[in-house]
């Protein structure tokens, strides 16, 4: 009999792998924050034992969710300010009450309570992009949270950074401080090509390939971001990103939503990846991702929430039901996009788009345990025929009960292990009367 620190028993197991297997009465044997074995409960259970055995009898058991585009410091300013075009918003409200409260406390708490919160939303790694990033990575990492943190690097002066030479250095250190940790690493993120001019996209590009680091961009999100870009450049953003040398594999791209024929191809040559976020994109009316282009086109596609100022949560259970479905109705066809494609997008595509997919993204022998345990007993979620389709259309995120990430429990039955949930309310709400007292 061998010794494991946590043996998963008699679970659904929806793998992930590549025959995409699903084992009924299953278990799985972890060690040293990695999957040992994965098989039928029975098998398992004559070669391991353990002092932590959890029972999944009424369980989906899963690799964990992905959330490939998040502004995890915004959380404060849920709800802020909503129902308004995406300028306004961001000159009334958004860019104001940054100026005045953004810090390192500020964003310490901040992102201890968003990382919390997709904790519980069943998300095992969030790729990241805003201010602050050493406290970023230090909340995420309190939390016990996989995170890719992108300190924004922009052309103008903000928070606590003043020129965007500074802003990358920045984050070249921050990635060699955290080399050895096995949760947080950083990314080189500029803005966008409207908040960045051709040189600062460029050194980013040379950086981050420098020191082997990713590159986070948001990309064409808005018409006038198209037109503009067409006025200054005599081109789309995406052909203007290639012909400056940005686009490679190591870069996501969020959004992409006005993409043309042509600019599709250039992302498939290239293996950048795309994080769709349909429900900030609604939200904000920028209008709907080129779905079905993108797969046509063979581009690697993963979803994510975007930050709460837009979305309005870090939901990204929720966010794969309004893709599938919003999708489905633009493209007028219910038989795009099946549930089982846009779990993939979730987990194994968002693990391949992080340079991770030899890591996570599926349950497999000698892969990081990044698991979660699903209930799938409720009286709203029987009978239950397919697990993909109950994943994309009937689970809520309140069904998740046990997130372990690198081999550690994070969440147990709903409580949060390592941060006091109260405490995280506590000071949300702290905040809220500073900033209206700010306002
Ligand atoms: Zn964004």
């Amino acid at each position: 009999m061998d010794r494991v620190d946590i043996l998963i028993k008699n679970g659904l197991i929806v793998t992930i792998d590549k025959d995409m297997q699903i084992i009924e009465d299953g278990a799985v044997a972890i060690k040293n924050g990695n999957i040992v074995d994965v098989g039928l409960t029975k098998e398992i259970d004559l070669k391991y034992n353990s002092d932590k055995t959890i029972n999944a009898s009424s369980k989906i058991v899963m690799p964990g969710l992905i959330n490939a585009h998040t502004h995890s410091g915004m959380t404060y300013f849920r709800g802020l300010a909503d129902d308004l075009p995406l300028d306004r918003w961001l000159n009334k409200y958004i860019w104001p009450t940054e100026a005045k409260f953004l810090s390192e406390e500020f964003i310490y708490n901040a992102v201890l309570h968003s990382a919390a919160e997709m904790v519980k939303n069943g998300i095992v790694l969030f790729n990241d992009m805003y201010f602050f990033g050493k406290q970023c990575g230090e909340a995420a990492s309190r939390v016990g949270i996989r995170a890719i943190i992108g300190e924004v690097v922009l052309d103008s002066p903000v928070a606590n950074c003043t020129n965007p030479e500074q802003i990358i250095d920045y984050s070249v250190n921050q990635h060699k401080e955290f080399e050895k940790d096995e949760l947080i690493e950083y990314s080189i993120a500029p803005h966008s090509i409207y908040a960045c001019c051709k040189e600062t996209l460029q050194l980013s590009a040379e950086t981050a390939r420098n020191n082997n680091m990713l590159l986070h961009i948001h990309v064409s999100e808005t018409k006038k971001e198209i037109e503009d870009c067409i006025k200054n450049n005599s081109k789309p953003p995406i052909e203007y990103l290639h012909d400056i040398g940005f686009l490679s594999e190591d870069v996501l791209s969020a959004h992409g939503i006005w993409v043309n024929e042509n600019e599709m191809k250039l992302l498939r040559e290239k293996n950048v990846s795309i994080a769709i976020t349909t429900e900030s994109d609604l939200k904000l009316a920028s209008g709907f991702a080129p779905m079905k282009e993108y797969l046509e086109n063979g581009v690697n596609v993963c979803l994510g929430t975007d930050g709460v100022a837009s979305n309005n949560n870090l939901d990204i259970l929720e966010e794969m039901d309004f893709t599938s479905k919003l999708q489905k109705a633009y493209n007028q066809d219910p038989t795009f996009l099946p549930a089982i494609d846009i779990v993939r997008m979730c987990t194994i595509n968002s693990a391949k788009a992080f340079k991770k997919d030899s890591e996570i993204g599926s349950i497999e022998i000698g892969k990081k345990a990044d698991i979660i345990l699903i209930n799938k007993s409720q009286l709203d979620t029987i009978p239950m025929y397919n697990v993909y389709s109950h994943l994309v259309y009937t689970i809520s995120s309140y069904y998740v009960k046990d997130v372990i990430i690198n081999g550690k429990i994070v969440m147990e039955n709903r409580k949060l292990v390592n941060v006091d949930e109260a405490e995280i309310i506590d000071r949300a709400n702290y905040y809220k009367k500073k900033i209206i007292n700010g306002l």
